[in-house]
């Protein structure tokens, strides 16, 4: 009967398309939305259209920024010869937090998975190729997830950076097989950066 009511089922409707949120909780999201004030229904409307408007993706390395191109990117202190590849911007974030990387950052949104029909091209790795001819680089640090497709994926940048003549290191082990950067403890990324070995 409520998915009659056009502002309900729009709602749910809209909040079903983020990942992990199905129609059962959007349900229970927009149940919840209705109980609070106006003023704080206003508040996360308004929260998500600031955040649309202030953030976005920095042109040079694909992180999450409010500037373009991001503090990591132009702060002079950090080492241009060292590149870290990640999946995702939230990986960029779990590597800083652990303090124990200094160069700069590569995104690629996301990782091979042939299965899911997700190849290079939908990746940011032509962007990644193009820096390699651009910038200093001496060594990339591929710190994909160490899952099947993070794996695949590390092996596929491996042979395109080492045919440019570029050395490429890997993430050491410790960190859980098929386990996300963003969910890994700082003192865990921080060995794993320290002991990274050639690929
Ligand atoms: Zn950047």
């Amino acid at each position: 009967m409520l998915d009659s009511i056009p502002s309900f089922s729009r709602l749910v409707a809209e909040l079903s398309k983020l990942p992990g949120v199905g129609k059962k909780t959007a349900a229970r999201l927009v149940f919840h939305i209705l109980r609070r004030s106006d003023s704080e229904a206003d508040a996360l409307a308004e929260a998500i259209r600031d955040l649309k408007r202030s953030m976005r993706f920095c042109a040079r390395c694909f992180g999450l920024t409010e500037h373009d191109p991001c503090a990591l990117c132009t702060d002079p202190a950090r080492d241009e010869h060292l590149l870290c590849v990640v999946e995702e911007p939230q990986d960029v974030i779990a590597i800083e937090r652990s303090r124990s990387f200094r160069g700069r950052y590569h995104v690629l949104h996301g990782a091979l998975s042939p299965l899911d029909g997700v190849g290079p091209e939908d990746l940011k790795i032509a962007e990644l190729e193009a820096r390699l001819l651009r910038e200093p680089v001496t060594e990339v640090v591929i710190a994909t997830n160490f899952s099947v497709e993070g794996e695949a994926t590390a092996l596929y940048l491996a042979d395109l950076v080492k045919a440019r003549g570029i050395r490429v290191t890997r993430l050491a082990y410790g960190i859980p097989m098929g386990s996300d950067l963003e969910f890994v403890d700082e003192a865990t990324v921080n060995r794993a950066v320290a002991g990274r070995r050639e690929l």
